[in-house]
């Protein structure tokens, strides 16, 4: 924490006529600054970890073995189990011809039936037949 005080000692050293100790007590307040600045950005990073983290906490679920992230009206994914469980990364599973490839891991899965998947998600597109 910053010693306001300081200040005024700096402001009196100049006007008694001490400007080598006030010069020399203003580079300290100065450093003592920049230390807090790196130290706030740091809590900085630590509370955008901790949003993330409360964000996939209330958001990102697990179905039918891949995970699901709810955002604002969309449903996004699904994300790669193998990834998400190892590294923490949520990486969107592509579809292939007949399965779900990451293009990170390399892992394949069977693509899920039909039947397992939830209206309204936006990874997959439901097949509706044309009427003859
Ligand atoms: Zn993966």
């Amino acid at each position: 924490m910053l010693d306001y005080r300081r200040f005024k000692e700096i402001n009196d050293l100049f006007a008694a006529g001490q400007p080598e100790k006030a010069r020399h007590l203003l580079m300290e307040l100065q450093s003592r600054c920049i230390a807090l600045r790196d130290e706030m950005e740091r809590l900085r990073g630590q509370i955008r970890t901790l949003e993330d983290i409360l964000y996939l906490s209330k958001n990102l679920s697990r179905e039918n073995g891949f995970y699901w992230l709810q955002t604002p009206g969309v449903r996004q994914g699904p994300f790669c189990p193998q990834c998400y469980d190892t590294v923490g990364a949520l990486i969107r599973l592509e579809k292939t011809d007949h399965a779900l490839c990451c293009p990170y891991c390399g892992q394949r899965h069977a693509l899920p039936h039909p039947a397992d998947i939830r209206p309204g998600n936006g990874g997959m597109a439901r097949i509706i037949p044309f009427i003859r």
